[in-house]
């Protein structure tokens, strides 16, 4: 039996070589390759896609939340509120402003950020609060907007993995103060290279943005602030204008991808499903089970062929880079038992009926090994 990769992007780009040939050409034919017209039509395309005002283009995803902290004055002596269990650049993005991460624990059942657990951590100090959309699918913003508001401080949406996910029928993008997109290749919105962008309602965050990520400029050698050099290319916008159009079709058979693996492996032993929250509708970055003997099961699907990836093995607070601080003698039992448990199983909109198959039946297999259950 043939296995199954992880992910793969050939297919992806075989069926849209076409578009990202013309793309390409049109970019060389125009002489003009930073800060131009394909960065403008992408911004105001993504930004009508996520149904806010504005969109702006930077380099990657964490100068993203980096230049959303900074252009809401977030530096040092302000305290940051983020989940335990994310991507380690949620938290290196607020580390790089000089403010203070207050890690907070998540619900296990959807692997975001605990609303109660935010209430609790809440200081006069207290300047925002990033939620994750982890893994694709939207934290519960009805209750972290009610908490924000009532304490005046910024929600921050890091949407990194959450392109088109949607909220009580509202886009990602749209559902805090601000919100950080990467374009990470295999993001589900994803450049050939790096790319990131923020979204955001707010003209004044939007246009500041815009100036930091261009050496603090606004007008060509003026610069009113230390800005950085953080722009999204003339070539990635283009590609990512090819690619957004198809975007929602990519998501539907993500979602139908997981309905299979929902129903595939509902009697699985040892293994706990993907929870999908009220009003949330995911588009499945990744699909990602919880179990118990984890790094078991790991080695069985790698033996069949299938390929999976743990997202992620080490929280944040216990990682080299905060080896020296307060954050790392932290406990954060919940989202250290989630390093522990979670595992991603292959999750990419290309693959067939068959190889979602052929997933479902070695995990079904593997399972069964690990846990000593017979069918
Ligand atoms: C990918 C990712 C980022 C960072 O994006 P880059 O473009 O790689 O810098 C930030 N947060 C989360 C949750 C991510 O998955």
């Amino acid at each position: 039996m043939t296995g199954v990769p992880f992910f793969r992007l050939d297919r992806a780009h075989a069926e849209l070589r076409s578009q990202l040939d013309a793309a390409f050409a049109r970019v060389v034919d125009s002489n003009h390759l930073i800060l131009g017209h394909e960065l403008a039509a992408f911004e105001e395309a993504f930004a009508s896609y996520c149904g806010v005002r504005y969109a702006v283009g930077v380099g990657d995803g964490l100068d993203a939340i980096s230049l959303v902290l900074r252009a809401l004055d977030i530096g040092t002596g302000d305290e940051v509120i983020v989940p335990g269990h994310t991507f380690i650049a949620t938290w290196l993005a607020v580390s790089q402003v000089g403010a203070t991460i207050v890690p907070v624990e998540i619900d296990l059942d959807t692997f975001n950020i605990d609303p109660t657990a935010v209430a609790a951590a809440i200081t006069s100090k207290t300047r925002a609060v990033i939620a994750v959309h982890l893994y694709g699918q939207p934290a519960k913003v009805d209750e972290l907007t009610r908490l924000c508001q009532r304490h005046r401080i910024a929600l921050i949406e890091d949407a990194a993995q959450a392109h088109g996910a949607a909220f009580q029928g509202k886009r990602a993008g749209s559902l805090g103060t601000a919100a950080a997109f990467s374009f990470y290749p295999t993001k589900n919105l994803g450049a050939l290279g790096d790319g990131g962008a923020i979204t955001t309602d707010d003209d004044e965050i939007a246009n500041r943005v815009r100036m930091l990520r261009n050496y603090g400029s606004r007008i060509k050698y003026e610069h009113e602030e230390s800005g950085v050099n953080s722009r999204l290319d003339e070539l990635q916008a283009a590609l990512l204008a090819a690619k957004l159009p198809g975007l929602d079709a990519k998501n539907r058979r993500r979602r139908e991808i997981a309905l299979r693996f929902q129903q595939g492996l509902s009697g699985t032993p040892g293994l706990v499903l993907p929870h999908v929250a009220e009003a949330a509708e995911p588009v499945w970055h990744l699909y990602v089970v919880r179990c118990k003997s984890r790094d078991a099961l790991k080695v069985e699907l790698d033996r069949a062929g299938i390929g999976t990836l743990i997202h992620y093995p080490v929280p944040p607070h216990l990682q080299g880079a905060y080896a020296r601080t307060a954050l790392n003698s932290l406990s954060l039992p919940r989202s250290e038992a989630a390093a522990h448990q979670v595992l991603s199983l292959p999750m990419w909109p290309e693959m067939t009926g068959v190889e979602v198959d052929r997933v479902i039946e070695a995990v079904n297999t593997a399972a069964r090994t690990v846990t000593g259950s017979h069918a």
